[in-house]
């Protein structure tokens, strides 16, 4: 069962002696865009009902903090899709515990909402960006949205917020704009970061590109890149630093790297569902718990319990290997 660190602080340990505490948390399975490697085509949606009310999910965040979750990631699908989400981030905000709030989106509906995120101070904004050129863009993501993206991003980057590009190489498609990504990271205070194309629900329509072939194309342009240990976000990527370069480069190499021994996350997905391990089935069915009038002891012991026992890699026994599928990263939130 977790330990407990201090009789003030909190926090939760699983038997591989992780601690725990990053949440990422999907709001919705709804999308405004259709991207390739994540939700091609007509997908049926989650009902409604099957949700979690704005209320639930909070309650669930309160419990995490309790337990020594410090930062909340709010993902979807698309969260900003979801209405009342800068509201929900503000409610979050003021859950005790809860020291870190961070929020992924694809920014086509976002500059409306930049004000409103940089009075709460969030600590992390990822941008996916998955093309700089109008037509590819519209390819990979099924909408011609750049315009609005760029929008967004640059009045996120002129509000002070701590933005990180998200950009997911694909071969044949977007594997000629790893420099123009880069120079993101060159002209503004932004992290460019490379997300290895995980194999997915969404089918193999499209290739990735290695962690190891974007770096050796980012190292040849920028010669001085060299790794950087210091503190700049609160998941796997590895990150690089050239003098050339306002921003950092990461690289999240989620397929070709393994990072499970440092693995400190766990995943709620929009119904409800605390997922131990983007790789495992296993879980914690919260949505029941909450709807079935469980106490707040209740649900904590379970969460602990369910934590202690998040499999310790991705091939651990019942797990898939990393060829194999994980689902739909709509509904899981990435
Ligand atoms: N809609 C938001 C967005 O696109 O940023 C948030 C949700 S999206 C599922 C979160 C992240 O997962 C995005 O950076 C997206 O590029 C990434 N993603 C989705 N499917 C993926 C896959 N099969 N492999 C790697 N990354 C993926
Ligand atoms: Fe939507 Fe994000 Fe998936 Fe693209 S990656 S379809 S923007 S949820």
């Amino acid at each position: 069962m977790g330990r407990t660190a201090t009789k003030r602080e909190r926090c939760m340990w699983d038997a591989h002696n992780r601690r725990i505490d990053y949440a990422r948390v999907s709001i919705t399975d709804r999308c405004n865009l259709r991207c390739l490697y994540c939700m091609p085509g007509d997908i049926p949606f989650i009902p409604h009902n099957d949700i979690l009310r704005y209320e639930e999910i909070l309650r669930v965040c309160a419990t995490l903090a309790k337990l020594g979750v410090k930062t909340v990631r709010v993902t979807g699908g698309e969260p900003l899709v979801r209405k009342g989400c800068p509201d929900f981030l503000k409610e979050l905000k003021k859950v005790p515990g809860v020291k870190h709030i961070a929020l992924s989106t694809n920014a086509a509906l976002l500059e409306p909402h930049i004000e409103t995120l940089s009075k709460l101070e969030l600590d992390s904004l990822n941008i996916s960006v998955d093309s700089l050129d109008p037509e590819t863009y519209a390819r990979i993501t099924g909408r011609d949205a750049l315009s609005a993206v760029l929008g967004s991003l640059n009045a996120a980057i002129k509000a002070g917020l701590r933005v990180k590009v998200n950009f997911v190489p694909l071969r044949g498609l977007n594997d000629n704009e790893i420099l123009p990504i880069a120079r993101l990271a060159e002209a503004n205070p932004v992290d460019a970061r490379y997300i290895e194309l995980m194999p997915s629900d969404a089918g193999n329509c499209v290739k990735g590109v290695t962690s190891d072939e974007v770096l050796a194309i980012l190292a040849n342009e920028y010669p001085d890149l060299k790794s950087d240990n210091s503190p700049r976000g609160f998941g796997p990527a590895r990150y690089f630093v050239s003098a050339r370069l306002r921003g950092a480069i990461g690289i999240i190499d989620a397929v070709s790297n393994r990072f499970c021994s440092s693995c400190n996350r766990l995943r709620l997905t929009s119904t409800g569902f605390l997922k131990l391990c983007l790789f495992h089935g296993d879980g914690l069915d919260l949505r029941q718990m909450l709807r079935g009038g469980a106490s707040d002891d209740d649900i904590e012991s379970r969460i602990e319990e369910a934590v202690y026992n998040k499999p310790e890699s991705r091939q651990a026994q019942g797990g898939s290997n990393p060829e194999s599928r994980i689902g739909r990263m709509s509904q899981i939130g990435g």
